[in-house]
């Protein structure tokens, strides 16, 4: 069964067609939108890399040329639309409507558009993605795939901020966590690495790339995570400043003489490695001037991976123990320095990274006697979203 996984950011459209049952990749393209200087690109699985600007007024235009160019007779990867069984969007925040994927309904889009408010930035993007698909193909069943999801069976007593709670039961204030699909998808790879079901383990998993959280998965479910209400908190990310003392945002409006909102804007966009080091968002190039000696580039690799290793022993007490750390992302998948530097000390605790194989980037990290297993397993985002995606078209049949 064929997919289309759509992937809609407020200028972008990512995009790729797979066979979740056969985890077999057709395509994957990206598409920016800037009117009629918007980029679009294409791969066919085995095939080079298309690219070309093109004129693209929205979101609609930008599927109408995904659909044109995956059934081209000479490039497309197959003949027909008929073949896509269904479309699976990413959605960002689902609120606390949504605890699994969805099938597309004018209810479940509603209550999409309520869920504006907590992802201003996100939820618009992705339902103009929705709207976009079904302008074009409107008899293709659709589903949705939260980042939120996963994060759904934390306790209250994880979730809940201490602040006043009528804040939590008046404007629902609270921790979300993001990057759902990826936490279970990597937990879920790494249970069976161990040979074990999802039920069966505890995992601490590490999504580290430009963002990134950390999450706590307690027998196949998630009892923490990094991020909150927004992805702004937990790990020093990119360009996001992670935990700090609230009070930095009023002692910063009244230094800077700046909004609330123009803080935000540099605890998002400003800060994090970037901010520190003042070189890039980029570890790879905080990590050149890292080693040409720049001192603040030293600061932030150090500050990221103090922060990593402060959830990891979190996590460690809140999960009484676990049977294995996973990276994954960006950083987590190909930076073994940082790996190294976030593993360095946690021996005691039974956490022993082998630096060969971290340097071949094997699955299996960690040393033979090591009693928390340490993982580095890709995460695959596209590949949950299709699975669920045919699994609630096939149930629906
Ligand atoms: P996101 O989905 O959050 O944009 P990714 O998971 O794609 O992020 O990760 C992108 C980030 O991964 C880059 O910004 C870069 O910092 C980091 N990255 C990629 N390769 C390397 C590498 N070899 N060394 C260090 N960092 C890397």
């Amino acid at each position: 069964m064929n997919i289309l996984v759509i992937n809609c950011g407020s200028s972008s459209v990512k995009y790729q067609v797979l066979d979740p049952d056969k985890n077999d990749l057709l395509c994957k393209g990206l598409i920016e939108l800037s009117g009629d200087t918007s980029t679009f690109s294409y791969t066919k699985t085995g095939s080079e890399k298309i690219s070309n600007t093109v004129p693209l007024a929205d979101h609609t235009a930008g599927v109408k040329m995904i659909l044109d160019t995956i059934t081209d007779e000479k490039i497309g990867c197959i003949k027909d639309i008929s073949e896509i069984a269904a479309v699976g969007h990413r959605m960002v925040h689902g609120g606390e409507d949504f605890a699994s994927s969805v099938l597309v309904s004018d209810e479940v889009m509603k209550k999409c558009e309520e869920n504006i408010e907590l992802a201003p930035l996100h939820n618009p993007a992705n339902i103009a993605g929705v709207k976009a698909c079904q302008a074009v193909m409107p008899n293709v069943p659709m589903a949705l795939v939260f980042d939120t999801a996963f994060h759904q069976t934390m306790e209250p007593d994880a979730y809940l901020y201490a602040i006043p709670y009528e804040y939590y039961e008046n404007y629902k204030v609270r921790k979300y966590g993001f990057h759902g699909t990826s936490h279970q998808f990597v937990s879920q790879e790494a249970a069976s690495l161990l040979g074990k079901k999802p039920e069966e383990v505890k995992i601490i998993t590490c999504h580290i790339g430009n963002g990134g959280s950390c999450s706590a998965v307690e027998y196949g479910k998630c009892i923490d995570t990094s991020m909150g209400l927004t992805p702004l908190e937990g790990l020093v990310m990119g360009t996001r400043s992670g935990d700090l003392d609230p009070a930095v945002v009023t002692f910063l409006m009244s230094k800077l003489n700046i909004s609330a909102d123009e803080v935000l804007e540099i605890l998002n966009k400003k800060s994090g490695v970037l901010g520190i080091s003042g070189v890039s968002n980029d570890l790879r190039f905080i990590n050149d001037a890292a080693d040409q000696g720049n001192e603040r580039a030293q600061i932030a690799q150090k500050m990221f991976a103090r922060r990593v290793k402060g959830y990891i022993g979190n996590y460690l007490a809140q999960l009484g123990g676990a049977d294995a750390i996973v990276f994954t992302a960006g950083v987590g998948e190909n930076d073994e320095e940082m790996r190294e530097r976030i593993c360095k000390g946690l021996e005691n605790i039974g956490i022993k990274l082998d630096s060969e194989k971290n340097k071949k980037k094997e699955t299996v990290l960690s040393t033979d006697d090591s009693p928390i297993k340490i993982l580095l397993i890709p995460t695959n985002e596209e590949l949950v979203i299709a699975r669920d995606t045919a699994k609630l078209v096939s149930e629906s049949k």
